[in-house]
């Protein structure tokens, strides 16, 4: 296949800096053998969902994991941290079937029952809060998206609730919002520290490498791997996980168009700046919009938020970009807080939001020794993880409706030709966020 040209990096500080797991130590790379049974390439919840079934499996094999940078540092730790168990409205909005949310739920609270599960039989401490998720309007003209939400919701038979005026304002700490659905079942958490947490249990045939960027994949009756290190190994079955940079290896072509999007966080506030926040317990909440603002109340006493779409063209973000996005950040935070808004960023940071034209996984065998997947749309943390957890299961000869249900809507479009993409979602991005108004 093709030598990779594009590598991750890491611009802008996020959650990681707010994880008790940042300096643990995963294995040096002279430990990396020349033979696996399974090789995943990236770090991120994709190849967690992987790994975790394929240990699970298969016991005794040996499985690597190699990660370009710290784990933690990619998309994966750079997300807004809702694990989301709703059907969600960014990215898949309009484009799937009630049957197919249906079966979304249905797979997406099965995942996060297995994440729960691992990490309390493993013990392991991490921010990971059933505190529910607020869909918010700051604008009446943004009930459409609450309300066909709610229809859904209602078909589903999944519990919410609608929280308007003082009562909103007293679950939020901001008279900023109007109107929210408030649905239970959403986990808001700091989204490497879980990660990170869970790659330092994983069992013992699993070894897990970072800072080891992945050069090469060929195919043939066994998968090699060329490391960027020098190094070549080999395994029956090599799985590609590695998010945004899947067709660096070649193994599609025009498939994804990267979104790049911007988060911030302030310091921590002071026990009088809390005063603000009386009585409110942390909470997060998606716009009405879907340009328009995340915004989260931490455990550790922040607010987070996030906007700013920009077509990612060369798969990366950059300092003067990420200076760019500072100000609408800022006019977010201080227009639903303005007595705060002395209060400083302490980290901010830009992300790739990995979608696919239609907003459909990419999941394939690309040959008998090489898989792939990646989720495709922005509400991804469920949809990748569950991607990879079935993906496990295929290699291993498993057959089950989840299986045949993802195989079937693994259907991402191809990509208009250039310049047509580049200058159609940068107009299409500005344009929405035009229309987002007062979600922004
Ligand atoms: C700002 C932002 C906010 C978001 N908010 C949410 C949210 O609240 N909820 C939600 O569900 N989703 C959210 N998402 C989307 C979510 O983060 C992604 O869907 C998810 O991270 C995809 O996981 P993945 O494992 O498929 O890919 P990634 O997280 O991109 O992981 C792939 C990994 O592969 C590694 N890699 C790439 N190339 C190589 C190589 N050559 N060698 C070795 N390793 C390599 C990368 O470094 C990376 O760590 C958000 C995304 C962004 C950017």
């Amino acid at each position: 296949m093709r030598t990779v040209k594009r590598y991750p990096t890491t611009t802008g500080d996020s959650w990681l800096e707010m994880s008790s797991y940042k300096n643990c130590q995963f294995l040096d790379p002279k430990e990396i053998k020349e033979n696996y049974d399974y090789v995943i390439v990236g770090g991120g919840y994709g190849g967690y969902g992987v790994a975790d079934r394929l240990a699970e499996l298969h016991p005794e094999a040996k499985i690597a994991i190699f990660e370009a940078i710290k784990i933690g540092n990619g998309d994966s730790g750079k997300n807004a941290g809702f694990i989301i168990d709703v059907p969600h409205n960014f990215g898949d909005q309009g484009n799937t079937t009630f049957e197919e949310n249906e079966m979304y739920y249905h797979l997406n609270t099965s995942i996060i029952n297995r994440l729960q599960k691992n990490i309390e039989d493993s013990g392991i401490d991490v921010d990971w809060d059933h505190c529910g998720k607020y869909l918010c309007c700051a604008n009446e003209k943004s009930y459409k998206m609450m309300e066909e939400e709610a229809r859904d919701l209602d078909k589903m038979k999944v519990e919410y609730k609608i929280y308007e005026g003082e009562e909103l304002a007293r679950r939020t700490g901001t008279h900023y919002y109007k109107k929210a659905l408030y649905t239970p079942g959403t986990l808001l958490v700091n989204p490497a520290d879980v990660l990170r947490g869970l790659f330092t249990v994983m069992p013992k045939n699993v070894e897990v490498y970072e800072n080891v960027p992945v050069m090469r994949v060929d195919e043939g009756s066994q998968a090699t791997i060329y490391l960027l290190n020098g190094k070549r190994v080999t395994a029956n079955v090599c799985i590609i996980t590695a998010g945004p940079f899947m067709e660096e290896f070649g193994v599609c072509k025009r498939i994804f168009c990267p979104v790049l999007s911007y988060g911030a966080f302030t310091r921590q506030f002071t026990d009088r700046e809390m005063h603000t926040f009386e009585g409110v317990k942390p909470w997060g909440c998606t716009s009405g919009h879907p340009a328009g603002t995340t915004v989260r109340l931490t455990r550790d006493n922040r607010i987070f938020v996030r906007n700013g779409f920009t077509y990612g063209t060369s798969r990366t973000t950059s300092h003067q970009r990420i200076r760019w996005a500072i100000g609408k950040l800022r006019r977010a935070f201080e227009a639903r807080w303005p007595e705060l808004k002395h209060v400083n960023f302490e980290y901010v940071y830009g992300g790739m939001i990995n979608m696919t034209f239609n907003f459909r996984p990419f999941m394939i065998r690309h040959s008998s020794s090489v898989y792939c997947s990646a989720s495709g749309e922005g509400a991804g943390v469920c949809k990748t993880a569950l991607c990879g957890h079935y993906l496990a299961e295929w290699i291993s000869g498993i057959q089950s409706d989840e299986l045949r249900f993802l195989q079937k809507i693994s259907t991402p479009k191809h990509l208009p030709p250039e310049p047509f993409t580049t200058i159609g979602a940068t107009i299409r991005l500005m344009w929405e966020e035009f229309r987002a108004g007062n979600e922004i």
